[in-house]
């Protein structure tokens, strides 16, 4: 905003121009007594936004001001639907008293400043956040050809960093899915490389103006840490501390100065993870649908949490599938102990049920320590019940878990912690402190000699004003005088009309307020008595301050072992989680290896048969891809569950490596070091690409990064091109996962001619989807068998579509003329097909289709309808003749 933009305001729209300029890109929340106002543009965005009545008020520059506003009561309902739409809002309040602007000379506004800048990444509000989700804050600074991140969930204190290559950072947007994305755009690394963000996430992200230099920002890193270099907690890359310097930079900008308790930063690397890029996440919907929905997804379809902490504990497991043998076989030894004893697991769920948010409840209360006015009692609450579920939790563990090496021991260490903390909240707070000191008592009777004093004096009021009634009445001579509070006026006496001439002899008496049946006077004593109640509040108020910011002090000084505590009971919700989901006796523990085993006995699609109206509906199919048979090609018609069968196993690996229970029978997994799923078509209209282009891009992908460790998950490759393409392409892949990448691979396509590449290629195995006709219509079993398709069946899938009688009898012709052609006509010949381990995949010899043609045309010239007997007879010697 120009300064000649402000030419001409009123001096408190000129405080507004003044604090807009500071956050150009920010909602600017106007604070004008009990509302807070919105102007110009923002007005209109707002309005929209929340769907508020859009007003005018006063003229700026000659055109009337546009203006909105929401009341400060119901401040925190509006900016979370503001920050759920990915808007940045600025607040600005009052910061001195009207009585304070108006004891200042001249007529200068009530001081105004911006206290909190409120953006996606960087809420810690109970009432913004959302409960079951991180929220992540994600900085990326570009370097010499890598990009440096730092993501940080402000709102639990976690912070991780990481050094990737461009091509990796949509998985990682992926990954992290984080809320708020800020980054250097064009102005990044001298080598000119711009950061490009994926245009899905273009809403979320912010610039970074100038990142923070290396040195410095690795000074910064360490004072806040209170360590003498960085290199304390891991070698972290100059791009890396970079990022992390500009996410607290902006951080403490939004916080008004101050920054959260953090951990410390802590490197991660890709290393230990199962590597999926973005459109493999894409396909899988694993935290959320494509509608953003979390009901329909991989989690929110084995989710058994029972808190809020734990849910999100269980998304990481989901979101970062492991690659680490020791790790998952913790993960699942972990759950497994709740099952050993039958009432263990109930009765841990039922302690854990409800627990309160402990690792959001500290970062509040670190911030509160740091900055004042933001101290909310209910959050020291939250500390004592937490404390109190950790303990009951730990009571209803297993008694072996306090044995060194016991896969739950740690945990149960963590639970105890702080019990002397736990004593004195338990003596200190009432039931429900209120969220604003003062709204309610937050401390109990008895705890503070002083605040119980200060409190008896405020109280002892009422009694002393119903002697002072009586007192006043029969001073008066009205017995009906009664001492009332009045919002203005403090205490008054009100009196009946009919007394009011009286009471007018009394010169102490001044008549405030006239009414037609009752009039209101003020009286000195009153006002005396009005002061020391007054006092008395305040000193009781203030005195439950003092107490209160002990209590917090105390919180603070045990905050390590209260984020443990956090910690353990997330992780704990999760794990039980994966129990209950085992204990309904269809969810296995697969067996986890290091070689490339994949054996599925019984396996099933835990989102489509959650969908299905009976669960025993679903049919379950087995998947065996063993090293000497770990290609599978699989044929089948349409809507006979190809699709669901390719990301059944797909899922299965995700909740195996993430150390949760599968749905089947039994499972025999040899870690996936990488998966790619590339199943339903990927258009990528937006970014103006055929859907064959992306198609072949993904491939690209796969042949280039699958190894023998990966697991490659395939439907319908060259669909998008004509069919000879299509099925060459096809055929080259196939032959290249077989050979020189040897990973294991599901491959679907409606190519049936592909079979035939089993006698050349020995480790593929040729499946389909069974399906049979009854009655002239089509049956799909679902079941996945050996073997070939025996034909296509789309002309019965239009027929169940609703494609009229006539069409489908029509094509039915068409497709059977077409059949008996081929029949008649010399089978393909066999591809060329090369078992070639070592040569790469680009160097194999393309497919020959072709051969016959002459023949083929020839054929097609005649019409044998019209032939006569003895015109056939002639034909085929001609024929003789000619081939
Ligand atoms: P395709 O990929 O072969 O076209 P889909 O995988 O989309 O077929 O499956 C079509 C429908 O069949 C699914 O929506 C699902 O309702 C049902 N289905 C698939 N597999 C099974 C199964 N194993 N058991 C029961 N129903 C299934």
């Amino acid at each position: 905003m120009s300064s000649d933009r402000a030419e001409g305001a009123t001096p408190a729209m000129a405080q507004w121009f003044a604090a807009k300029a500071d956050y150009p890109d920010a909602l600017l929340f106007f604070r004008m007594g009990d509302f807070y106002e919105m102007f110009f543009d923002d007005a209109e965005a707002a309005s929209a936004a929340l769907d508020i009545a859009l007003t005018a008020r006063g003229t700026h520059q000659g055109a009337p001001i546009r203006m909105c506003g929401v009341p400060v009561s119901q401040r925190d309902t509006y900016l979370a639907r503001l920050v759920r739409r990915g808007f940045r809002v600025a607040i600005a309040e009052q910061i001195e008293s009207a009585e304070a602007s108006r004891a200042r000379p001249g007529k200068a506004p009530i001081e105004r400043a911006v206290v909190r800048l409120i953006t996606p990444g960087t809420i810690t509000e109970e009432t913004l956040l959302e409960a079951g989700r991180a929220t992540l804050l994600l900085a990326l600074v570009a370097d010499q050809g890598k990009i440096g991140a730092a993501w940080i969930d402000v709102s639990t204190g976690m912070f991780e960093t990481g050094l990737i290559s461009h091509a990796d950072l949509p998985a990682l947007l992926g990954r992290l899915d984080p809320a708020e994305i800020l980054h250097t755009g064009s102005t990044g690394d001298a080598a000119g490389r711009e950061i490009d963000v994926p245009g899905g996430y273009a809403a979320r992200c912010a610039m970074i103006e100038a990142p923070p230099v290396a040195a410095q920002a690795r000074r910064t890193l360490a004072a806040l840490f209170g360590v003498a270099s960085l290199d304390a907690f891991g070698a972290f890359s100059d791009a890396e501390a970079e990022a992390a310097a500009a996410a607290l930079r902006y951080i403490e900008r939004s916080q008004g100065g101050a920054l959260p308790r953090l951990g410390h930063p802590m490197r991660q690397g890709e290393a230990g993870l199962l590597a999926m890029d973005a459109a493999t996440r894409a396909s899988l919907d694993l935290l959320r649908t494509r509608d953003g929905g979390e009901f329909g997804s991989l989690f929110g379809t084995v989710r058994r949490t029972v808190s809020a902490a734990g849910a999100r504990h269980l998304a990481g497991w989901i979101a970062a599938p492991l690659d680490r043998l020791d790790r998952l076989r913790a993960r699942q030894s972990g759950w497994q102990s709740l099952l050993e004893r039958p009432d263990c697991l109930p009765s841990v769920r039922a302690a854990l049920r409800g627990a309160p948010d402990l690792a959001r409840a500290l970062a509040r209360l670190s911030l509160a320590a740091r900055v004042s006015g933001r101290l909310a009692p209910r959050d020291l609450a939250q500390v004592r019940d937490a404390l109190a579920t950790a303990r009951a939790v730990r009571a209803a563990l297993p008694g072996a878990c306090a044995m060194p090496g016991h896969p739950l021991s740690e945990d149960a260490q963590a639970l105890t912690a702080a019990p002397d903390l736990a004593a004195l909240l338990d003596r200190a707070l009432v039931e429900q402190p209120p969220s604003r000191p003062g709204d309610a008592a937050s401390i109990r009777q008895g705890f503070d000699g002083e605040l119980d004093a200060e409190r008896r004096l405020r109280d002892d009021a009422r009694q002393v004003i119903a002697a002072l009634q009586l007192k006043l009445a029969t001073r008066y001579g009205v017995a009906s005088l009664k001492i009332r509070h009045h919002n203005q006026l403090g205490y008054v006496l009100e009196a009946p009309a009919s007394a009011v001439d009286g009471l007018r002899s009394f010169p102490e008496l001044v008549l405030r307020q006239g009414l037609a049946s009752s009039a209101r006077f003020t009286q000195p004593e009153l006002s005396d008595l009005d002061r020391q109640i007054a006092e008395a509040h305040e000193r009781a108020a203030a005195r439950e301050l003092v107490v209160l910011d002990h209590l917090l002090r105390t919180i603070i000084g045990h905050e390590a072992e209260l984020a443990g505590c956090a910690t353990a009971l997330a992780r704990l919700d999760a794990l039980q989680s994966a129990a209950s989901l085992a204990a309904s006796g269809r969810w296995i523990a697969p067996h986890l290896t290091d070689d490339a085993d994949f054996v599925i006995e019984a396996g099933r699609h835990p989102v489509v048969e959650a969908a299905l109206p009976s669960g025993s509906d679903y049919i379950a199919n087995d998947a065996d891809l063993s090293p000497e048979r770990r290609l599978m090609l699989l044929t089948g018609p349409n809507m006979a569950g190809k699709s669901t069968f390719l990301r059944q196993n797909a899922l299965i690996i995700i909740l195996a490596q993430a150390g949760l229970p599968v749905p089947a029978g039994a499972a025999r997994i040899g870690l996936v070091d990488r998966l790619f799923s590339r199943v339903g078509a990927a258009d990528d209209l937006a970014a103006g690409r055929s859907t064959f282009m992306v198609e072949m891009i993904e491939t690209a992908a796969i042949l280039h990064q699958a190894g023998p460790r990966s697991f490659v998950i395939i439907d319908e490759i060259g669909r998008g091109t004509g069919t000879r393409d299509g099925l060459a392409i096809a055929q080259a892949v196939l032959e290249a996962l077989h050979g020189s990448i040897r990973c294991r691979t599901i491959f679907a396509t409606h190519f049936h001619d592909l079979v035939q590449l089993a006698e050349a290629l020995p480790r593929l195995r040729p499946c389909t989807m069974r399906v049979k006709s009854w009655r002239g219509e089509v049956v799909f079993l679902h079941e996945v068998v050996e073997g070939a398709a025996e034909r296509s069946w789309g002309v019965h899938v239009a027929k169940l579509a609703g494609v009229p009688e006539s069409v489908v009898r029509r094509a039915d012709t068409l497709l059977r003329g077409a059949e008996r052609a081929q029949a008649a006509r010399a089978p393909l010949p066999l591809f060329a097909a090369l078992e070639s381990s070592d040569s790469s995949p680009g160097d194999q010899a393309a497919p020959s289709l072709t051969g016959a043609s002459a023949w083929r045309d020839a054929l097609a010239e005649v019409s044998p309808d019209q032939l006569t007997p003895r015109e056939a007879l002639e034909l085929i010697y001609a024929w003789r003749r000619k081939f």
